[in-house]
């Protein structure tokens, strides 16, 4: 009878649940949408039942799909959207209010109330710049706002959880409140030093312990699901959050490995050993998943705007009718004629950190042709993650080895070829660019044995293909000037606000 790890992935727009033989192979797929609600301009939530039933409904339709009962499942990973926050009653596992989801703004101005004193204890203990995504100002908003939550937290009658503790909640008929270590490092209430809840900081934001999930390690035997879910009871063996399963899905084990995903947005996260760095750039410091004998770090990253910009120019300025018709314009022509875009619709990130930076195409002549734009437009993709990883290159002092990249737009193999001009190293894209789902299969494969060890990972993981820097130093120099010219406008363009009075002296006639 053979056997199959099955990794279940709750993201932010959909659950999905991925069936992976002993070979790594993804053998079948199945996936439901995820209802976004929207109660105000900023607010962000989810139906934390749906959030379940969705996770249930795609495991048992992967398991017809497959043909297979669950006695040829070897273990359950999971897989989740970070720092989403649902508190539920213990006796009855009832919520007390939707999920709130990581984008959810409604609590950035108590975080602007922080005062800078607290919010050097939260980037010490954490290693999280302070922000409303992660999930300690959440869980403090339901219980200040739902109507007795707070004393009933007191009374140890609520239980908080991310969506990783939820479902195991529910996986296992309500007897284990556990999450692991990468989503914990996520709440902005664990100690990634200690590895433990931090009680300073459960205070500040008037959160009982009692209410904490216990902390596992990513790969463990965490317990097996109620038999009656799914036909026979089925361990329940990797957790981790979608950053750091797919780190992991990428075998980025050691110092200095690194991965980057090009979606929307994109993630990038490089391991850093036993070692915490401390950004100097901004970057967050967090934790690599984990097993029973330890983990190790990493420092994440993100641009804000990536596969968007290709959104934009396909829905807003139209000039393109798919997303994967940029790559052809972009063969179109040698170069963008010195044309640049700068995406800053929404600020600029790591390593400029100016929010009231906006977007603007720098360079552009009579000349500039669709093409240009177009390509301007991937190549902003490519010049962004260069800024993240030379800052990451500089907080950890080791040279690039080569950058493994997954996500959407990893399908751009102009893109992608750009990319590794601009770093001069190599990357490589997987034969199974589902590294988010594979790594939560191969954390709970090897908490079972359906994998021995980290070598048979490695020696069964498989590239599509390397991307190798075709180009010479000078064009490339010339390039990044450019670009550093381009965002330097943007950059100008928040200072405006701020501009000195001989600035402001307007000459007219
Ligand atoms: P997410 O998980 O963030 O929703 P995906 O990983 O599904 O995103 O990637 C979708 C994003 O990638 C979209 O923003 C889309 O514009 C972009 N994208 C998809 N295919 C391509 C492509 N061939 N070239 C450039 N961008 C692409």
């Amino acid at each position: 009878m053979q056997q199959y790890l099955a990794a279940l992935d709750q993201g932010t727009t959909s659950t999905r649940c991925i069936l992976f033989d002993r070979s790594g192979h993804a053998c079948t797929t199945a996936q439901q949408e995820i209802a976004q609600i929207f109660p105000r301009p900023g607010w962000v939530e989810q139906d934390p039942i749906e959030l379940w039933t969705s996770s249930l409904a795609v495991l048992r339709q992967a398991m017809v799909q497959a043909g297979i009962r669950a006695e040829q499942l070897a273990g359950i990973g999971i897989t989740n959207q970070r720092e989403t926050t649902l508190v539920w009653e213990r006796a009855t596992g009832k919520p007390v209010y939707n999920a709130i989801v990581w984008q959810c703004r409604r609590t950035a101005e108590r975080i602007d109330k922080l005062s800078p004193a607290e919010a050097q204890r939260i980037r010490e203990k954490t290693g999280l710049v302070p922000d409303a995504y992660f999930s300690a100002s959440k869980i403090e908003w339901i219980l200040r706002n739902v109507p007795g939550a707070a004393e009933q937290a007191k009374n140890g009658d609520l239980l908080f959880g991310t969506v990783d503790c939820w479902l195991l909640w529910n996986l296992t008929g309500g007897s284990l409140h556990a999450t692991d270590e990468t989503n914990a490092s996520r709440t902005m209430l664990f100690d990634i030093h200690r590895r433990r809840w931090d009680k300073d900081l459960l205070d500040l934001f008037g959160i009982p312990a009692a209410m904490l999930p216990q902390v596992l390690p990513s790969s463990h035997r965490y317990g097996v699901t109620d038999p009656a879910l799914l036909g026979a009871a089925v361990p329940l063996s990797g957790v981790a959050g979608d950053q750091q399963a797919a780190l992991f899905g990428q075998c980025c084990w050691q110092p200095g490995d690194a991965k980057n995903t090009y979606g929307t947005g994109c993630f990038l996260l490089m391991h850093t050993g036993d070692e915490a760095i401390d950004s100097r750039h901004g970057l967050l410091t967090t934790l690599a998943a984990s097993d029973d004998s330890g983990g190790g770090y990493a420092l994440e990253g993100s641009v804000f705007v990536a596969g968007a910009a290709i959104q934009w120019l396909r829905d807003k300025v139209r000039i393109l009718e798919s997303a994967g018709q940029s790559e052809r314009y972009c063969s179109q022509c040698t170069d963008t004629g010195g044309v640049y875009l700068v995406p800053a619709f929404a600020g600029l990130g790591a390593p400029y950190w100016q929010p009231d930076a906006r977007g603007m195409f720098v360079g552009l002549t009579g000349g500039s042709s669709r093409a240009a734009l177009v390509r301007a437009t991937v190549e902003s993709m490519a010049y962004q993650v260069r800024d993240v990883l030379e800052a990451m290159r500089q907080d950890i002092g080791l040279p690039l080895q080569a950058l493994r990249v997954d996500g959407g737009a990893s399908a751009n193999n102009f893109l992608l070829q750009f990319q590794a001009d601009l770093l001069g190293v190599d990357l490589v894209r997987p034969a199974c660019i589902e590294t988010t789902a594979l790594g939560a299969a191969y954390l709970a494969g090897l908490a079972v044995g359906f994998w021995a060890s980290r070598e048979e990972l490695a020696r069964i993981w498989q590239a599509n293909h390397r991307f190798t820097c075709r180009m010479d130093p000078s064009t490339r120099a010339k390039r990044l000037e450019g670009w550093r010219r381009a965002v330097d406008c943007a950059l100008y363009w928040a200072r405006w606000e701020n501009r000195s009075t001989a600035e402001q002296e307007v000459p007219h006639d």
